[in-house]
């Protein structure tokens, strides 16, 4: 039995040194402070061993006291560790130095035992046969000893239960076995002392309380804590967290991945979206692999980004696979937007110029059908923003850019490039005159509600085989269409290369507009406008441009360009001054009939104030602005009337004299005389001549003459190039007569010497 209970204490006793052994790699100070306490445990067993079998007495009761005094130790160590270990108690320096002292002092009284006798001593009894030691108490130091060593039981016990008390229930499992350890060893201590036990049964309690604080303090993790401490993670992660055993079952999905999949209800339903990944199909993935997976939720389209993780046991052996999940939907959608930002035209949601040039060049190089590219602009655009303003101007555009992206074909590709510049590509087949003025129908619905026509023109270039660059192609069709910008009547024109030459030439004119007008290049020719009675009365003025090298370039040749360009302002005020200037001239020279008749171009009204500025030019130059008159060509009424109409009643009102110029030559309507009530009606021969039929065409120049007398205007017959013209003309009426066959337009000083010096003129 002796052997058996010592070989069981040396036992665990070696069994907690090693632990204390390998504890000492953690250096912290609660693990030092238990390390003290196995050491005086140790102290405590081999001394109460080696007092209970020692044969020497003395030896026996010097031991005896010796394990008295290491319980205290132990109790006091215990004591600092229990300051480390639960946080209840802070001793101070001062503190621990009494308790020390204290101990010591207590400590040396025990072991004084050896000479006084006066706490324990042995007696040697024999009971059946066995004999055995046990060691009676003395009174009163061993029980002011008993005393001490319960005061510091109770006292790590309160501290125990106090850290026990107060701790949360994940952490309680620290203390309540260590109480149920100590209480024990405590019980069993004070039953073996005061029953004389033969062999100290309190000394496993010690042994095993190291241990299991050596363990406690050393290689417990707390399972319940750690799981509850995962879920707590990976429910409040940002990402779902699902995972997956070897088996392919579904053990685990946080909350985001339950709102991922809102229709889901069990673990189960999770294998269904996963199925590829699961299971056997998890050994041939790698940790770190990304999928994306599209899933639909109240038929919105989410996008998830999955990451694969492999789960292996500490022995690397699979043991489950699991999978985090992003909701990327925001910056899919994001990048999405983005890049449909990048390619595509804010207001109207076609392409912009960069897709437009980029979509056109890959299908070119991988469809060989011919193609064509159309460029389309509105006409007079910047009119409508300014009558009607933008908001209204962009309802247009958008109308247009339905139209275009509805209809023509799947295969075209449209875009706006800026303003109201439109682009479209589209297999030659697909195209057809009559096809995109269906199209575009709905545009003109637009009309109505403005109480405004609009003119869409088209370019088309043809694309040809060796055409690889869709901006060269572009530029092609927008050079067609700049030909026929001013033609009312045209909507489309096809590219061919000599409007490139025209086109150039149309530049560099429009290039040297500013430095003509300074160096004074443009030069005002008069064409004189004759009565019946062949009397001068007055000059058309008509520019020319003295090119210094390449010589007179004639206005047929640059106004059209000048209007497209929307620089003829300039030139058009440089002449009016020019004219005012001439008729000063005159008045100062005390001819104050003379007009000049001067050109406004419809693109005028655009640019600048006519009103304003010819009102300033006939105030600078003091002249009677009925002097200078003013002439206007239809097309300046087509669009805006109503304005028009009150412009020119204003411009009356100032005191000049508007005439209607090249009346007969567009599409004149006889309905806009109605309200027009202009001076003087300029009537074209140019439509005459063209005619066949003669007659008929007198008869209504004829009749014309009537009504514009009917309305109180002035006739002026131009292009009359021929006595009989004349003659038909003055019996039909006509007041004023202008054509080669009186003069050409002639520099001033030959106006000047041929028509003022002889103011009537034979024919
Ligand atoms: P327009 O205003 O109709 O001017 C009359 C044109 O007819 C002039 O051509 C003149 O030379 C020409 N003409 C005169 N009598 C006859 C004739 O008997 N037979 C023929 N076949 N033609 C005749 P021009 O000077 O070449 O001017 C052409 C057009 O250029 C003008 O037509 C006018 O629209 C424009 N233009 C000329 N000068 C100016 C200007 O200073 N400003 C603006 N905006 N336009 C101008
Ligand atoms: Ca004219
Ligand atoms: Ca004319």
């Amino acid at each position: 039995m002796h052997i058996s209970y010592t070989l069981a204490v040396i036992i665990t006793v070696i069994a907690m040194m090693c632990m204390a052994q390998k504890a000492k790699k953690n250096k912290n100070e609660t693990t030092r402070a238990l390390i003290r306490v196995t050491h005086c445990v140790t102290l405590t067993v081999i001394a109460s061993l080696v007092a209970m079998i020692f044969p020497n007495e003395k030896v026996a009761n010097f031991m005896q006291t010796l394990h008295y005094a290491s319980i205290e130790w132990v109790l006091i160590f215990f004591l600092a560790f229990l300051e480390k270990y639960t946080d209840v108690v802070k001793t101070t320096v001062k503190s621990r130095m009494i308790v020390f002292v204290g101990s010591g002092i207590l400590s040396m009284s025990l072991l004084l035992n050896s000479i006084f006798g006066h706490v324990v001593y042995c007696v040697n009894e024999t009971t059946r046969g066995v004999s055995f030691r046990i060691f009676k108490h003395v009174a009163p130091w061993y029980y002011i000893h008993m005393v001490f060593s319960l005061f510091l039981c109770l006292l790590c016990l309160l501290i125990l239960i106090h850290a026990a008390v107060n701790s949360i229930a994940f952490y309680r499992v620290k203390y309540v076995p260590a109480i149920w350890a100590f209480s024990f060893t405590i019980i069993l201590e004070l039953v073996c002392d005061i029953r004389h036990a033969r062999m100290n049964y309190a000394l496993f309690g010690y042994i095993w309380m190291g241990i299991f604080l050596l363990y406690f303090t050393l290689y417990h993790t707390n399972k319940g804590l750690i799981s509850q401490t995962l879920s707590f993670v990976t429910s409040k992660a940002y990402s779902g967290v699902l995972c997956f055993d070897i088996e392919g079952k579904c053990i685990y999905a946080n909350d985001i991945m339950w709102k991922m999949y809102p229709e889901f209800t069990k673990l189960e339903d999770f294998k269904e979206p996963f199925k590829d990944y699961i299971g056997e199909y998890s050994l041939s993935y790698s940790n770190g692999r990304v999928w994306y997976h599209e899933h639909i939720i109240n038929n919105e389209i989410r996008h998830y980004e999955i990451t694969f993780a492999k789960i292996n046991d500490e022995r690397e052996d699979w043991i489950g696979s699991c999978f985090y999940i992003y909701d990327r939907t925001q910056s899919v959608d994001e990048l999405e937007s983005a890049n449909y930002q990048a390619t595509h035209d804010g207001l109207t949601g076609l392409y912009n110029a960069d897709a437009f040039y980029q979509l056109v060049s890959e299908k070119k190089a991988e469809d060989k059908k011919p193609s064509l590219l159309l460029a389309a602009d509105i006409k007079d655009f910047k009119l409508i923003n300014d009558l009607y303003g933008f908001s209204k101007g962009n309802a247009i555009l958008c109308k247009l850019a339905k139209c275009l992206k509805e209809g023509i074909t799947d295969e075209c590709i449209a875009c706006r490039l800026n303003s109201d510049r439109f682009a479209i590509y589209l297999p030659k087949e697909d195209f057809s005159e009559d096809k995109i003025r269906d199209y575009i129908k709905p545009v003109y619905s637009l009309v109505d509600e403005f109480n405004y026509k609009i003119n869409l023109h088209f370019g088309v270039y043809f694309v040809r085989p060796e055409d690889d660059d869709p901006t060269v192609m572009y530029d092609r069709a927008r050079v067609a269409l700049s030909l026929i910008k001013n033609d009312y009547t045209k909507m489309f024109s096809y590219y061919d290369d000599n409007m490139m030459q025209k086109k150039l030439r149309e530049k560099e004119l429009v290039g040297e507009i500013d430095k003509a007008i300074e160096e004074g290049q443009f030069k005002m020719f008069l064409q004189p406008q004759i009565t019946p009675e062949g009397k001068m009365i007055g000059a058309e003025a008509l520019v020319r441009w003295m090119h210094p090298i390449q010589g007179m370039i004639s206005p047929g040749e640059f106004i059209p360009t000048f209007e497209k360009s929307g620089f003829i302002h300039k030139l058009d005020k440089y002449m009016w001054e020019l004219a005012a200037k001439q008729i000063k001239k005159w008045q100062d020279m005390g001819l104050k009939d003379y007009y000049i008749s001067v050109n406004i171009s419809p693109t005028d009204f655009y640019y600048m104030d006519v009103y304003q500025t010819v009102v300033d030019i006939v105030e600078k130059y003091a002249i009677p602005p009925v002097n200078l008159k003013l002439e206007i060509t239809e097309s300046a009424f087509m669009n805006d009337p109503e304005n028009q109409l009150s412009l020119i009643a204003k411009l009356q009102n100032y005191g000049f004299q508007v005439e209607i110029d090249d009346f007969g030559s567009g599409y004149s309507s006889l309905n806009m005389l109605k309200d027009l009530k202009a001076d003087v009606l300029k009537i074209d021969m140019g439509f005459l001549r063209k005619s066949s039929e003669n007659d008929r065409a007198m008869m209504i120049v004829d009749a014309v003459i009537k009504m514009a007398q009917n309305l109180k205007m002035l006739v002026v017959t131009e292009g009359v190039e021929t006595i009989e013209q004349v003659e038909f003309l003055t019996k039909a009426g006509c007041d004023i007569f202008q054509g080669y066959y009186f003069d050409r337009p002639i520099p001033v000083d030959e106006f000047e010497t041929k028509y003022l010096e002889h103011r009537f003129i034979k024919y």
